[in-house]
């Protein structure tokens, strides 16, 4: 199957998951996840219609931003040193994994430096494991207050990684609570008219993620194929 073949299944199974849960596919933004792929793919993925790429390192962004058109908003789904922020601050249309108020802190300073308003969503590690990053569940709301006070941020919503599984409905229920958080918080702020994004779901599991309420799936080996990190 040719990316764009991949990229047609995906949008089909978007728009099927969409109907059985009551909600309209336009509310689902499919985010290509291309890190380790070369530029020629992601110009495949373009060209069917994808606008929105997910990369995981900075230098990767670096390499491949002069080379794709300037319409594509690319999302930073990794883990981000704060010493790096700088180099993607203007590049990038929002940045999914903001786990800190020391990497919020720094966003801020260089948004501000920058003339820009960044979008962020906070990475919470809602099935708490040891090997992800993300803050915990029951610190997401201070996170949230805190960033949503600093200048240069606009505070969007909220992202995980739910645990890798042959079976995706062993992960509905961590799709679950990162919903009922963003819920919670939407309760305390005042100005709760203001939509919550959720980034939730990756190849193995993004039907089942947008059931529950994702905004951006992340899908990166159902269009590109395995990576190879050799
Ligand atoms: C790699 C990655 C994805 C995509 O994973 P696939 O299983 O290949 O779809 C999604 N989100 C994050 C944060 C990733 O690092």
């Amino acid at each position: 199957m040719s990316i764009a073949d991949n990229i047609a299944h995906v949008r089909s199974v978007i728009t099927e998951s969409c109907k059985s849960a009551g909600r309209n596919p336009e509310d689902v933004t499919l985010i290509a996840v291309s890190k380790t792929k070369p530029v020629s793919m992601l110009k495949e993925a373009y060209d069917a219609g994808c606008r929105d790429f997910g990369e995981n390192k900075v230098q990767e962004i670096m390499d491949k931003y002069d080379k794709l058109p300037g319409d594509i908003r690319w999302h930073m789904i990794g883990h981000l040193q704060t010493n790096k922020v700088k180099y993607i601050i203007d590049k990038v249309y929002m940045i999914h994994s903001v786990d800190s108020t020391k990497l919020a802190d720094v966003i801020s300073k260089e948004a501000v430096k920058h003339g820009v308003t960044m979008k962020i969503l906070l990475e919470v590690n809602v099935a708490g494991e040891d090997s992800k990053f993300g803050t915990a569940s029951d610190e997401a709301c201070k996170l949230w207050e805190y960033a949503a006070a600093l200048p240069g941020i606009e505070v969007c919503g909220l992202m995980t990684v739910a645990p890798y599984t042959d079976d995706p409905e062993t992960n509905r229920q961590y799709f679950v609570v990162l919903h009922d958080l963003a819920v919670d918080i939407s309760r305390k702020r005042k100005d709760n008219d203001i939509g919550i994004y959720l980034s939730m779901g990756m190849t193995g599991d993004y039907a089942v993620a947008i059931e529950e309420g994702a905004s951006f799936v992340r899908v990166g080996t159902g269009i590109f194929g395995e990576r190879n990190y050799t």
